[in-house]
């Protein structure tokens, strides 16, 4: 791959695409970063950005390099708060608080897919389908620059104006436990043993598919109760309705496992809340 070349690629396209102000943040972040190519076939990750500026590849795609870029083009260091931004993603460095890493992903892949096309599944699916909601929600000018600004708070305040400030933070934590329950799976895969009894093994994945499925039906309700608080009084509330069911109706997956929604009944429970 000439790095070189896709990296031009990606600073010529997204001039076309950003606002100036937001094209100069991304100028600015590719300038710093460097590339290095690790060989690993067991990572479970493709590609990884380190703030400091550093991309490790672990697979040779451009997909891969352009979604790297991305988390690149948006990141950056908070040296008085000691907070690192990147995109939506803010992790305190002493605190050991992160918030916004599913989110975070779920954007990164939005703009990969628009911008530079899909190479099979990133492994961030439900995180996009959500991530695209909120974009329907708050518009793309707006939501495509709190990214590059990584104004998670600028975010949060745009999401206030359609739901409660509560319900928000539990929304995006909420999008974190995809990443989470991933990871969570693999560990408890690997304490399994031969002699673990199949009862005790099903138990596990029961309870996990019970617990996707609450989190699911929690990010459509905030989806719904979000999308109807604005399209009050909108004179074309039907059509624009119906355009969100569509999008809304989509299955997801997890862990192998379709699950699918009626979302015409989660709607229909649902009144104007703020
Ligand atoms: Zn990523």
């Amino acid at each position: 791959m000439n790095y070189e070349q896709l990296i031009q690629n990606f600073l010529s396209i997204m001039a076309n695409e950003l606002s100036p102000n937001d094209f100069e943040i991304v100028k600015q972040n590719i300038r710093k970063i460097s590339i290095k190519f690790l060989e690993k076939e067991s990572m479970s990750t493709s590609g990884l950005y380190n703030p400091n500026g550093l991309i490790t590849l672990h697979r040779k795609d451009e997909v891969t390099f352009y979604h790297e870029l991305f988390h690149a083009s948006s990141s950056y260091y908070d040296e008085n708060k000691l907070v690192l931004n990147s995109g939506f993603h803010h992790q305190h460095i002493n605190e050991k608080k992160d918030i916004g890493r599913g989110f975070n992903e779920g954007y990164t892949e939005l703009l990969t897919q628009r911008y530079f096309g899909k190479n099979g599944d990133s492994g961030y699916s439900n995180e996009l389908h959500y991530a695209k909601l909120i974009e329907h929600l708050i518009g793309k000018e707006q939501m495509q620059s709190f990214y590059f600004k990584s104004s998670l708070d600028d975010l949060i305040t745009e999401m206030c104006k359609y739901n409660s400030l509560e319900n928000v933070l539990k929304f995006i934590e909420n999008m974190d436990k995809f990443i989470i329950l991933t990871e969570l799976k693999e560990n408890k895969i690997h304490s399994f043993s031969e002699n673990t009894p199949f009862t005790e093994y099903s138990k596990w994945f029961d309870e996990l598919n019970e617990y996707v499925n609450q989190t699911y039906n929690e990010l459509n309700q905030f989806i719904i109760e979000s999308h109807l608080n604005k399209l009050y009084n909108d004179s074309d509330y039907e059509k624009k309705k119906a355009e969100l069911m569509a999008m809304m109706s989509t299955p997801l997956s997890f862990n192998f496992r379709e699950y699918s929604f009626n979302i015409d009944l989660q709607m229909s429970g649902n009144n104007r809340t703020i």
